[in-house]
Formats: structure tokens, sequence, C-alpha cells
């Protein structure tokens, strides 16, 4: 029996109450027979948006999506969208329906939903109206089509994606003319808008099942990110890396947490190394520059699917840096976190880890193994956080422009060139980040200059 929160039971009575016929429908029906707590609950109903918007008039409602049929009501626990049951009406460009038609019947709604376990609702008694056999596909772990294959990503073609999305999200399968179809049909992903597309992908990228699903269905990342195809085979000729670069990128997708800041990082990590490729002359492999060249890379990648910019920041930061050495001193992890701040430090540190996932340092005997380096890093970084006045940026330090005035230095850019050589003084460990011992610094600073 799937427990149906109170606040959703109120929408569902104040609906049919009025008259109307009303479902949850979706997501939350499939996740509650998974055993999980669904992350939303959607509304279908035999009200029209006018209709709906009556019903509840007590509510706060926003008008998503009028044409579409959906309204969302604000509750107290959250929003919940309701939509009239409809079937959706001529398909333009493989994109949204042009327009869509309201229907008075459930069933009609239900077959234009994507996958048969996305076309299942609960109906008054606590039943599962299910007419597409989305409950036995969810019992072993399958996506599947509601209706034919071709037809359905002929119609929408982020669909594509999203039998991707929620096979990696869910980790289960999809059968077999669904995924043949799906692939056969990946180049009408291109007339689908980026954000939608980015979205998908990073749902994909965040489930328990990306490395696999990524792995299966390669030319579908392709047609979205062509840039990652020459990793596909392409042989590191170094000691370090058994795998292809692919399949070494999504194994490291599954070794990060699944946040889509390491997770799109992993992804994008080693684009740039089939263009940085170089051969010495003992036939081993090296990429060097593939950071940089990558974070370039990854620039462009994330600008053109409308990833926001913060998220394509900090990506570009990490892949930048992701081959660096972790740092074995206080002195470098200092410099590390002036570089790029606390945040990213511990970011790159994931990276690192999901990097050498695959990697075989055993070969070479006498090199610390990356692992060990990482381990040292990340002690070093935690002693330095644990430690007095931790100072990792000019902001930090124990004293400031008023105080190095205070000097008799002039106000002016002397004061900010000071200020510099305190943070380097402290970086390096020479000075303790402490207000008498920089006043003192400053003191010496200044005098040098003279
Ligand atoms: P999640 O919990 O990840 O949000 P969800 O099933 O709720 O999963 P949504 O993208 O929120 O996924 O979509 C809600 C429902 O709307 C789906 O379960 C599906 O029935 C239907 N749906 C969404 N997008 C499409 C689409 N492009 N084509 C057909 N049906 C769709
Ligand atoms: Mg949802």
């Amino acid at each position: 029996m799937i427990a149906v929160p109170p606040y959703v039971q109120a929408l569902l009575a104040a609906l049919r109450d009025a008259g109307f016929s009303a479902y949850p429908v979706g997501g939350c029906v499939r996740d509650s027979l998974m055993g999980r707590t669904p992350s939303d609950w959607d509304l279908c109903t035999a009200a029209t948006p006018a209709q709906t918007e009556a019903a509840l008039a007590g509510y706060r409602l926003i008008e998503t999506g009028v044409k579409h049929g959906t309204v969302t009501a604000l509750t107290e626990c959250g929003p919940v969208e309701i939509t009239t049951f409809r079937t959706d009406g001529e398909y333009l460009d493989h994109r949204r329906p042009e327009r869509v038609t309201f229907v008075p019947d459930l069933r009609e709604d239900l077959a234009r939903r994507d996958f048969t376990v996305n076309a299942m609702a609960l109906d008054p008694s606590g039943r599962v109206v299910d007419p597409f056999g989305g409950q036995a596909d969810l019992a072993v772990g399958i996506i599947r089509c509601v209706g034919e294959p071709d037809r359905r990503f002929g119609e929408d073609a982020l669909r594509v994606l999203r039998a991707l999305r929620f096979a990696a999200k869910l980790n289960f399968s999809i059968d077999p003319a669904t995924a043949e179809s799906a692939v056969r049909n990946r180049a009408l992903l291109d007339d689908i808008a980026r954000e939608r597309v980015f979205a998908e992908l990073t749902g994909l990228l965040t489930g328990p099942g990306a490395g696999r699903v990524l792995r299966e269905y390669a030319p579908v990342i392709f047609q979205i990110i062509p840039e990652l195809a020459a990793e596909e085979g392409f042989d590191q000729r170094n000691p370090h890396h058994v795998h292809d670069v692919w399949t070494h990128s999504t194994m490291a997708v599954d070794a990060a947490p699944p946040e889509s800041v390491l997770r799109l990082t992993m992804l994008l990590h080693d684009v740039a190394k089939p263009p940085c490729f170089f051969k010495d002359e003992n036939g081993v492999g090296h990429f060097y520059g593939h950071g940089e060249r990558g974070a370039e890379m990854a620039d462009g990648i994330l600008r053109r699917l409308r990833c926001d910019n913060e998220t394509r920041e900090r990506v570009c930061l990490l892949i930048a840096n992701h081959d660096i050495c972790p740092p074995q001193t206080t002195r470098a992890m200092r410099r590390l976190l002036a570089k790029v701040g606390e945040d990213a430090v511990r970011q790159l540190i994931a990276c690192w880890r999901a990097d050498c996932a695959d990697r075989i340092d055993a070969v070479l005997a006498t090199d610390t193994p990356w692992e060990t380096l990482i381990g040292t890093a990340e002690r070093i970084l935690a002693e330095l956080l644990a430690g007095p006045a931790p100072c990792f940026s000019v902001r930090s330090l124990a004293v400031n422009g008023r105080d190095i005035m205070a000097l008799g230095i002039p106000e002016g850019p002397e004061v900010g060139r000071v200020l510099a050589a305190l943070f380097d003084a402290v970086t390096d460990g020479t000075v303790p980040n402490e207000r008498e011992a920089l006043r003192n610094k400053a003191l010496v600073i200044s005098r040098e200059k003279d």
C-alpha cells in the first residue's frame, strides 16, 4: 500500500470534491513502488486548468504551463504540479508538441508518457492503474517505451536521453527494442534545446548506474559531446593506465561522489588527452598540458550545453588542476589553497581519488602509489585547517590595510604590496598569521623597498 502524504491527499480531495477525478502519477508512483521516497508528487486530473484553479481556490497557485495543462499548487510542504489529462498533438522538429488536447480519460494520459515505469497512476482505493505493464518492468528493472519506440523517440527526441537517465538513476537496463531505437535515433537530439539535454545529462551522471550507461550508450553521449568520441579506443601507451581513455573516464565517473560538479569533471577530465598525446623515445605515452587544454575544451562544451556559470567555472578549474601532483608539503598545500580555495581543494582530492581508481601503480615499483600521495595531501589539509588562524587569502590575514597604514605606510598601492607580501610570507610559512608578527614583518617589507 502506497502512503500518499497528507498534503497531497488534501489536494486530491479538493479536486474530487469538485467532481473531477484526480490521481498521483508518474515518478511518485514509480518511486513509491520501489520503496523510495518520491522527490515530488505530480498529479493528473480530468479538471481543465481553469477548473483546477477554481477547485483549489484556497491555495496559492502558479499558472506553470496552462497551454500544456499544468497548474502548480504551492503547499506548506512544497510545490505540487497538477496537469490535466491530455494527449499530445502534432510534434514538429522532434520537440515539444505544437498543441495538446485535453481528454477525459486517464488511460489516454498514461499512453502519452515516455516509459512504462513512468506511466502508472494511483486510484482513490490505492490500486495502481498500470495499463502498459509498468509494474512488471519495474520488478525486473527495465526501461521500455510506452508504444512503438521509433515513433516515441521521433515525437520527442529528448526521450532518447531520458531513457539513459532513468537507466542510470534507477540502475535499470533498457529493453533491447527501446535501446536499439534510442541509439539509432540519437541524431534527433541535435534538435533539442541544449538546456534540456544538459539537465538529463547531469541526471544521468549522478545516478548509480552512470558509468555502465555511459559505456553501453557511448554513441548517444558522443552525439551530444562529440569531443569525447576520440577517447574511445584511445590506447594511452602508459604502464599506469590499463584502459582506453573513454573506459577510464566512465570508471572515474562512478568512482566520484554523485554530485554534478564532480561527475561532470570526471566525464570531461581527459577530453584533451587525444589531442595532447605524445610518445617518448621508449614508446611510452605522455599527455603534457592536457589539464589546461582539457579545461579550455570543457569550457567550450559546457557553454554550448548552457551549463550555469558557477558549475562551468568550477568544473574547468578542477580539470585544469586534476593532473598536478597532490601537495606533499604544508607549503605546497598553502599555495594550492591560495590558488583555488578550500572548497576546490576538497573537490580536487575527490577527483584525484576517482582518477586513480583504475590505475595500476604497482607496475612502477619505485613510485609512491598515487593513493598514498592523495592521503598525505588530505592529512596536510586537515592539519592546516585545524591549526591556528588558517589563512588562505589576503582577506583572512590577521592584519588589514588600516593596520598597515597605522605603521606609517601611506595610503595607496604600497599598502596592497605589503599585504600581498605578507600573504606570501604566511603562505610560505615564514611568518605566523598573528597580528604582532605581521606588523613587524610589514615594517621589514616596507623598509626592504627603500
Ligand atoms: P524524477 O523523480 O527524476 O523527477 P519523474 O518520473 O518525475 O522522475 P519528470 O521528468 O519529472 O520525471 O517527469 C514527470 C513525468 O512526466 C514522467 O514520469 C513521465 O510520465 C512524464 N514525462 C516527462 N517528460 C516526458 C517526455 N519527454 N515524454 C513523455 N512523458 C514525459
Ligand atoms: Mg519529477
